[in-house]
This record gives structure tokens, C-alpha cells and sequence, in this order.
């Protein structure tokens, strides 16, 4: 089998091996539905009890803190609309960045159609925005503020602590949601010390599967449910739980988060690898800060004269996996916010890929990703020019 190497980690990842053995065990063995007062309830339900645990000792909370969803846009989606709704008497003005996922985007383009105003705050040529910045935009009637963590699409790396501390000087009632979808288990991050009332995480970022999420709610936040049915979660969340994905997801965070700092060090490295080797290439740019000041897996590289599809494709005759701007979304071709919210030259904005790492990339990886692109790109470049 040729052998292939997948770059494109902040789209998705690939389960543990042992987490899909647990999650294996529980549809086939421990399929109880946790609301079942037998048996096989109470067993699902242990699993769900053990789950929340561990989620809730690597946030540093509450397990009564943690909501499960099925992926990273519903707790986003609950986040927003949960509080909109629930303090739209006290103020309806909601604040955000202009690079923030579709899953928050998408969801205060709603909200303004449901007459909330919503103020999008630019960030600076490294994708970020300032703690002032946020200050300075909440209002008295200010209910949210939402800023991601970590970008999708160029690693950016949000202050969000400082920025959780200026909200709450300026307006103590203010909520501030974080989008950790591209942190958690990537960073630390504890919302507890952060000022953080509202955090997103989804399971198949760290390596767990497809079709769970987590919402971290902080005591004494209240936000109203926007799923209603049987009432599961506390009324929070309705829908009979995803058992298994809520252990899967557990169970590859603690993998994770047990040796995270080893992890990290180990992306970073291969990161810095891969940026000294393609900057060697004429007119070649890496997009954002790098080294520690970024995400430890994200590389936003823009390359002069060459359409990132065509250089996708070519890596994928390779065997090589990346993305064109930010794959998550869609499959529909756009031009990227972020990367125009970053001032990047029009002439780069359709060159520009994403190459995401994961724990399961190596230095040869590295080393032939970094040889692919420099054959490459010269000979796309003679290609496109003549
Ligand atoms: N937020 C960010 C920052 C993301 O990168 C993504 C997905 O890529 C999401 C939200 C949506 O997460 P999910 O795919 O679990 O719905």
C-alpha cells in the first residue's frame, strides 16, 4: 500500500486505536441506554459518570459543569442562542471577532436576524485580537462575548485569559464563550481561572470520533436549551446520550492531556521543521506567528503563483494530505475570511493551504512533505507562468 501521510488534523483526526476497542466494547456489550433503571442502565450510565470525571479534571470544573452535544457546532450554537435567550431582557448587543468558525459566525448572522446587534472586532496581521479591543466594544447591554482559542486556519492564539479579565472589569454580567474546538487538548486551558463562563470543545479534534461535542457551562451561567425532548442532561440537552462517544471522547482527552507538554513539545518541533524547510523556497510565506506564540499543529502557508487546489491535488498524488484555507466547513470553495481579515494580499488569498499535525506524525513526515513541496511548487509555478 502506498504510504500516505495525513496533514490535515484541524479538519479531523484519526480515532486511538484503544479508544475505538472502548468504544467498540460499549456498542456491542454495554449498549444500555443511561436512563434505563436496569441493569444495563445503570452500566451505560457509569460510563457516562467515569466520562464526565475525566473531562471535568482536565478542565479543572465541576462534572455538573458539562454538557454533551453531538459535535463542536451545537455547543457553539447553544452557547449563543442558549444565552441570547436567556438574557435578551438585560441587553441584546453580542460581541465577536471577524475570524471567528462558521459555527459561531453562521449562528450570529441568526441572531441578528432575531434583532441582536452584533459588533465584529478585526484582529491585527497575526490574527489576533487585543484584550482593549474587547474592553472597549462591551456595552452595558452587552450579554456575550465569543472568541476562539486557537484559529482553525492560521493558528492564531487568542489571549484569552487577559481578555476574560478586561471583559469582566468593564461588564461583570458579560458572558464570555470560548471556542476551544482547536485547543482543547492542544493547550491549557482551565475556564474556571479564565473568566471563562461558556467553553466548546468536539471529540474527533482529539483524536475521539465524529458526532460528539462538550459544553463546559460555568456555576451560576444560565442559558436556556435549544433541543427539547426527554429532558436528558438536565433538560440542557435532550436526546438519549452518545455513550460511547462521550467515552470515546474521554478517554482520548486523558491520552492526550496525560502527556501534553511532551506532546506539544514534539509539535512544535516538527512545526519549526517543516516552516525552515518550505522557507527555503523562493516567495513561500508561513501566515500568523510561529513558534510557541502559535498553535502547536496549524501552518498557514501562502504560496506565490500557485492555486491552492492545484497544490492540494498534486500533495494528494503524493499520498500527502492538507487543505486549501480551512476544509472544515465545507466543501464549497470560498474566499477565506480569516486570511482577508488578516490583510493577506489578494494574490495570495487563493494560494494559500493548511497544513495541520497531529500526535501521530513523524520527522520523515516532515521531511517529505518539506521534499514534495519544494519539487513541487517550482514545477506548478513553470507550469502556471508559461
Ligand atoms: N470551531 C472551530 C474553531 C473549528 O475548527 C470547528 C471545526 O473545524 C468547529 C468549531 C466545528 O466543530 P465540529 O466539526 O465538531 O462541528
Amino acid at each position: 500500500m502506498r504510504r500516505e501521510i495525513y496533514l490535515d488534523n484541524s479538519a479531523t483526526t484519526a480515532v486511538l486505536p484503544e479508544t475505538a476497542e472502548l468504544m467498540h466494547t460499549i456498542y456491542v456489550e454495554e449498549y444500555g441506554n443511561p436512563s434505563s433503571t436496569h441493569h444495563k442502565g445503570v452500566e451505560a450510565e457509569r460510563r457516562l459518570r467515569t466520562a464526565k470525571k475525566t473531562l471535568a479534571g482536565i478542565l479543572g470544573c465541576s462534572e455538573k459543569n458539562l454538557i454533551f452535544t453531538s459535535c463542536g457546532t451545537e455547543s457553539d450554537n447553544l452557547a449563543l442562542i442558549g444565552a441570547a435567550r436567556a438574557h435578551c431582557r438585560r441587553g441584546k448587543h453580542l460581541v465577536t471577532t471577524m475570524i471567528e468558525h462558521p459555527a459561531i459566525l453562521e449562528t450570529t448572522k441568526y441572531l441578528e436576524s432575531e434583532g441582536f446587534e452584533v459588533t465584529y472586532l478585526p484582529v491585527d496581521n497575526s490574527g489576533l485580537v487585543s484584550p482593549q479591543q474587547v474592553a472597549e466594544a462591551v456595552r452595558s447591554d452587552t450579554i456575550l462575548v465569543s472568541v476562539m482559542h486557537i484559529n482553525n486556519e492560521i493558528g492564531a492564539v487568542e489571549p484569552v485569559a487577559e481578555i476574560g479579565k478586561a471583559i469582566k472589569e468593564k461588564n461583570p454580567e458579560t458572558l464570555f464563550h470560548v471556542d476551544a474546538v482547536q485547543s482543547f487538548c492542544k493547550a491549557q486551558i482551565c475556564p474556571g481561572k479564565m473568566n471563562i463562563d461558556l467553553l466548546s470543545a468536539s471529540g474527533h479534534k482529539i483524536h475521539a470520533p465524529k458526532g460528539i461535542g462538550l459544553l463546559y457551562i460555568g456555576d451560576r451561567v444560565r442559558i436556556r436549551n435549544i433541543i427539547f425532548g426527554g429532558g436528558q442532561q438536565g433538560g440542557m440537552r435532550s436526546g438519549t446520550e452518545n455513550v460511547a462517544g462521550i467515552a470515546g471522547m474521554a478517554f482520548s482527552a486523558q491520552k492526550l492531556y496525560r502527556n501534553l507538554d511532551q506532546e506539544l513539545e514534539k509539535l512544535y518541533t516538527l512545526k519549526q521543521c517543516l516552516i525552515d524547510q518550505v522557507l527555503e523556497i523562493p516567495e513561500v510565506y508561513v501566515n500568523g506567528k510561529t513558534g510557541t506564540e502559535s498553535a502547536p499543529h496549524v501552518i498557514s502557508l501562502s504560496v506565490k503563483g500557485v492555486r491552492a487546489e492545484v497544490l492540494l491535488h498534486a500533495l494528494e498524488d503524493k499520498g500527502i494530505y492538507v487543505s486549501a484555507g480551512s476544509a472544515c466547513a465545507s466543501n464549497r470553495p470560498h474566499v477565506s475570511e480569516t486570511l482577508k481579515a488578516i490583510g493577506l494580499p489578494k494574490e495570495l488569498l487563493d494560494s494559500t493551504i493548511r497544513i495541520s499535525l497531529s500526535i501521530f506524525n513523524t520527522q520523515e513526515d516532515i521531511d517529505d512533505t518539506a521534499a514534495a513541496l519544494k519539487e513541487i511548487i517550482p514545477f506548478l509555478r513553470r507550469y502556471t507562468r508559461s
